[in-house]
């Protein structure tokens, strides 16, 4: 199985439901553990491979990302917007006149938006 780069789980320091961001595999075993960290308390938390297996398949959307404006997509993709609280698909990729990369998105409640993507700050 893919492992993925974030997932959202609840957060024993901060107590709620957070993003987390793959940070490596856990040294005594690499198959089966994973570090993952808090993007909000920055705490470190192990995760077992059943777990995320178990995330992958609860999921009604099938394989999405939390979309972040720093991270690039795929046409084809699908997204979930956290402020917005909705999934959406990325149909469409351009680059602004200003030289932003930006993605279409075809959200299933709120319809197409545009959204920055591989931003540097
Ligand atoms: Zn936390």
């Amino acid at each position: 199985m893919k492992i993925p780069k974030q997932i959202e789980r609840v957060c024993d320091y901060c107590g709620d439901r957070q993003k987390f961001k793959f940070r490596g595999n856990f040294e005594a075993e690499p198959d089966s553990k994973f570090w993952y960290a808090c993007q909000r308390c920055k705490h470190v938390t192990l995760v077992s491979i059943e777990e995320l297996n178990l995330q992958a398949n609860t999921n009604s959307q099938g394989n999405y990302r939390i979309y972040s404006a720093s991270e690039t997509y795929e046409i084809g993709e699908t997204i979930y917007h956290a402020e917005w609280q909705d999934y959406g698909k990325v149909k469409k990729k351009e680059i602004s006149s200003s030289g932003y990369s930006i993605i279409i998105v075809e959200f299933e409640k709120l319809g197409p938006k545009k959204l920055v993507e591989n931003f540097k700050q």
